[in-house]
């Protein structure tokens, strides 16, 4: 272990050998959202706490012991963002995009939560989120599912199981919450101590305990969906045809509840069975009374998170994962006269309209460990400069990724010879 300053648990590095596929990711995720109408926002990463209390609820997991909040030095209490639907509604609401108007947005970053780091759940993780506000009917929900399924498609990413539920109107489920705390305080008995806790609290989170001695209790619990109102009843209906008709299959998981207070109607959940433990990858759900509740007029929403980090393990098992990019040429230079013209010659390669991809070599060295420079960064091709070929107007372009032999051209020729011997590589000849 080093001396230096050691990283924070549970946030990490993403290092070059893997940000290619980070990037991947992102740009078909980019290309979907386009596609399907959903326009980029950016928010801060830090809020005011009483956004994220007055969102995410007082009593549940996230705010009561999962946030970084802190003092700025106005005594003012700040907090970096959980997730970002709380954001995103915060910045609709103070920027007037909300009045009157339907938006589709998407965003995506860095979320903040202080849990138990282990494999694919980290203190740093980021998400991509989409979010429909202004949209009452089950359409828009199907569409942001659609949206998601698609995005496992173009990423070829296999195995995972669409989960949906229906928590109905607060009114249906203030109902159902009843029942539940009936159910479970008779079987008081056989609730864990985190449980027993959420019976006052947060009921309906007992449901989603991950604790396999529960499993039998939970099961027998009173179920959701027999205590839906007509309305939202109607909706799920709507929502499973449009899921129907589109063949898109689902599982109905009348036990899914979600961790955040403000849910309504819709609850969904995309999980993977190569994932492990934390087997979610996107996770989402309507959320009619946010946009009031923080001081909007009332405004039906819905949206969904995928975790970042938990997709990319997806992608890379998948064997789908971008590979780091490489040169397409690495320039060895040797001798004071052919480091000045190779940087020229660099930028008249870069300059091509086929976007070369030139690493020069820098900071000297022999021509043997120049091309053992070369040779690991990848590159197809190796050209190389020393005094002689100066002199003679002339460089050499070492094929390093085939046994042709090695050749000669004039230095007015090289971009014409390179791009041609690029496209020949290209075409596999
Ligand atoms: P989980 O049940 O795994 O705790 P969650 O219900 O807290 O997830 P959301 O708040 O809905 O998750 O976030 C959406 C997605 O973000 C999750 O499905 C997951 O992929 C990812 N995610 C959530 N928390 C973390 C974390 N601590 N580290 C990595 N990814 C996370
Ligand atoms: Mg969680």
């Amino acid at each position: 272990m080093s001396k230096g300053i050691q990283p924070i648990r549970g946030m990490n590095d993403i290092l070059p050998g893997q940000t290619a596929i980070w990037q991947q990711v992102e740009a078909v995720a980019r290309v979907l959202f386009a596609r399907y109408g959903y326009q980029e926002i950016r928010v801060p990463l830090l809020e005011r706490t009483e956004l994220f209390k007055r969102s995410i609820g007082e009593l549940s997991d996230i705010v009561m012991k999962e946030m970084y909040s802190f003092e700025d030095r106005n005594g003012e209490s700040l907090t970096l963002r959980p997730e970002g639907t709380a954001g995103i509604v915060r910045a609709g609401l103070s920027n007037g995009l909300l009045y009157n108007q339907q938006q589709r947005l998407w965003c995506g970053g860095a979320m903040f939560r202080y849990e138990r780091p282990q494999k694919g759940r980290y203190r740093q993780f980021h998400q991509l989120d989409a979010e429909a506000l202004g949209f009452a009917g089950p359409d828009i929900d199907a569409e942001l599912i659609l949206l998601s399924a698609r995005l496992w498609r173009e990423l070829g990413v296999g195995g995972l199981t669409l989960k949906i539920n229906s928590l109905g109107t607060p009114e249906s489920r203030a109902v159902y919450r009843e029942k539940l705390v009936e159910y479970f305080s008779a079987h008081a008995d056989g609730l864990d101590d985190d449980s027993r806790r959420r019976l006052e609290a947060n009921p309906m989170r007992i449901l989603d305990s991950k604790n396999p001695d529960m499993a039998g209790i939970i099961d027998g619990a009173p179920s959701i969906t027999d205590y839906l109102d007509q309305e939202s009843a109607r909706h799920f209906e709507d929502l499973r045809r449009y899921l129907d008709e589109a063949g898109c299959e689902y599982e109905l998981a009348p036990r899914l509840v979600r961790g955040l207070d403000y849910y309504t109607r819709t609850v969904f959940e995309w999980v993977s069975d190569k994932l492990g433990a934390q087997d979610a990858v996107c996770s989402g759900g309507r959320y009619d009374g946010l946009v009031e509740q923080l001081g909007g007029k009332p405004m039906p929403a819905v949206g969904w998170a995928l975790g970042m980090e938990r997709l990319v393990a997806l992608v890379e098992q998948a064997g789908c994962a971008a590979k780091p990019a490489v040169p397409d040429v690495f320039f060895a230079l040797l001798g004071d006269q052919a480091e000045f013209r190779g940087m020229r010659l660099a930028e008249e390669l870069r300059d091509a309209p086929d976007d070369i991809a030139v690493v020069c070599n820098a900071g000297g060295g022999s021509f043997k460990s120049q091309l053992k420079r070369a040779d690991r960064s990848g590159a197809r091709l190796a050209l190389i400069m020393g005094e002689e070929e100066c002199a003679a107007g002339t460089i050499a372009i070492k094929p390093l990724r085939s046994d042709e032999p090695q050749q000669s051209c004039e230095q007015h020729e090289l971009v014409e010879r390179v791009r041609q011997l690029l496209a020949a590589g290209e075409a596999g000849l």
